[in-house]
């Protein structure tokens, strides 16, 4: 359940509804929740540090979002709330100055150890015998290789292997249990959090990790649509997708779903319901296994703003082997993740992940364009706009594309590409 799938009262009852309705046909359940929508937010805010009187009012913002909801519930916050509550506040006065990213992580874990005590006494309250669980004692982080300097303390991925002992020990305590969203253990048992937005990644381990039967993913919109509908009112919803349309969808644009929420469930093939919290009784849309049987078809349209392009020439690559090898071992070394590519027989066009990149500056950049330099020429365009139409077996129907094509007629047009899936 996402941030605003839990800030409110009737999202509550929807959950316990939920909750009920599996329990009832003999389920075993386990509840996910982010923090109350905002307060991720709010915490990172804290987190940037400040001024006394600024850690106050923010500490005071944060208070009146959960004392709201405690309000319209007719409750108290638990002694186990509260002593979350208290941890935060410690950690808050050391925000005077920004924190670094161990701490940071720790500090923004609040807002899902708040949200799920709450959890914990809204289901106990509606009858249900529920046990809270600690996700750091259930996830733990893959070790990162990539950068060092602590930032990848607050984006890891984790297994997703099954852990059947993982699944026995649940068993044993209970067929209720609620924990949640966003955050894993780390080396030395550091908490570190899965990127924002990272509960339904945390979801999606779960299932994996518990073999579970099905993945919901509850949320404030219907379903998956075939365009942003804010921007294309007459967009459908997208009642069926595969993995992979979802994962392009939502690696290229849908904001809807983390983007590595899909693999997981892909692997152990499990199904993906995505559901509206505040209109439970809606079909929603399910992402599964692809129909056989199923004709090429655009599915969705998405866009990415802030991409940078990269072009990189070299005449003398024409018939030479290895310029790609050398080109790439560039980006790797300054970190950087190449998301589309095309190339011809002299120039080579990559566009750059706008959140794989996020942590680099201008100087970074300055210093990894330089060295890239050695070996071909290369031009930057910043803050371009990639569009992509997602869909199974496009390559089959390239032809009844001529008229989507038609519309970029007068743009100024970097690089087109075509990927086999
Ligand atoms: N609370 C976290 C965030 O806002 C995680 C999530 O909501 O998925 O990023
Ligand atoms: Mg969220």
């Amino acid at each position: 359940f996402g941030g605003t799938s839990v800030s409110s009262v009737d999202c509550w009852d929807t959950i316990c509804r939920q909750v009920k309705k599996n329990i009832g046909a003999g389920k075993r359940v386990l509840v996910v929740v982010s923090a109350l929508s905002g307060v991720t937010n709010l915490l990172s805010r804290l987190a940037e540090g400040g001024g006394r009187e600024s850690i106050r009012e923010r500490l005071l913002e944060l208070e009146s979002m959960h004392a709201g909801l405690f309000r319209s519930l007719g409750t108290e916050p638990s002694a186990e709330f509260r002593a979350h509550w208290k941890q935060l506040g410690r950690l808050a006065r050391e925000c005077t100055r920004k924190l670094e990213p161990a701490q940071r992580a720790l500090m923004l874990a609040h807002g899902e150890l708040l949200s799920s005590s709450l959890g914990r006494q809204i289901l106990e309250s509606a009858g249900l015998d529920v046990c809270w669980q600690d996700a750091r004692t259930l996830l733990e982080a893959r070790p990162e290789s990539a950068r060092n300097d602590g930032s990848e303390l607050l984006a890891v991925r984790c297994d997703d292997h099954a852990d059947p002992e993982l699944d026995l020990r649940l068993s044993g305590e209970g067929s209720l249990h609620i924990t949640q969203g966003f955050i894993a253990s780390g080396p030395g048992g550091l908490t570190c959090l899965l990127g924002r937005g990272g509960s339904d990644t945390s979801a999606a381990y779960f299932a994996a990790r518990l073999n579970a039967e099905a993945l919901e993913i509850w949320t404030d919109v219907p379903g998956i649509f075939s365009a942003d509908p804010r921007v294309v009112p007459e967009a459908r919803l997208l009642r069926r997708l595969s993995y992979s349309e979802a994962q392009e969808l939502a690696s290229m644009g849908a904001r809807i779903l983390h983007p590595p929420s899909i693999q997981p469930a892909g692997r152990h093939a499990i199904p993906v319901f995505i559901k509206d919290t505040n209109r439970p009784a809606e079909p929603g849309t399910r992402i599964g296994e692809r129909e056989p049987d199923e004709e090429g078809q655009v599915k969705g349209v998405v866009s990415r703003e802030n991409v940078t392009v990269l072009t990189m020439e070299n005449p003398s690559m024409w018939h030479q082997a290895g310029f790609l090898a050398d080109a790439f071992a560039v980006f790797k070394g300054h970190g950087y993740s190449v998301d589309l590519i095309s190339t011809s027989e002299s120039t080579v066009t990559v566009s750059l992940d706008p959140q794989a990149s996020a942590h680099i500056d201008e100087a970074a950049m300055s210093a990894f364009i330089a060295e890239l330099e050695q070996y071909c020429s290369v031009s930057v365009h910043s803050g371009c706009m990639s569009i992509s139409l997602v869909g199974n077996a496009i390559r089959t129907i390239l032809g009844k594309l001529s008229a989507a094509l038609d519309v970029f007629q007068d743009r100024h047009i970097y690089m087109v590409t075509q990927s086999a899936n």
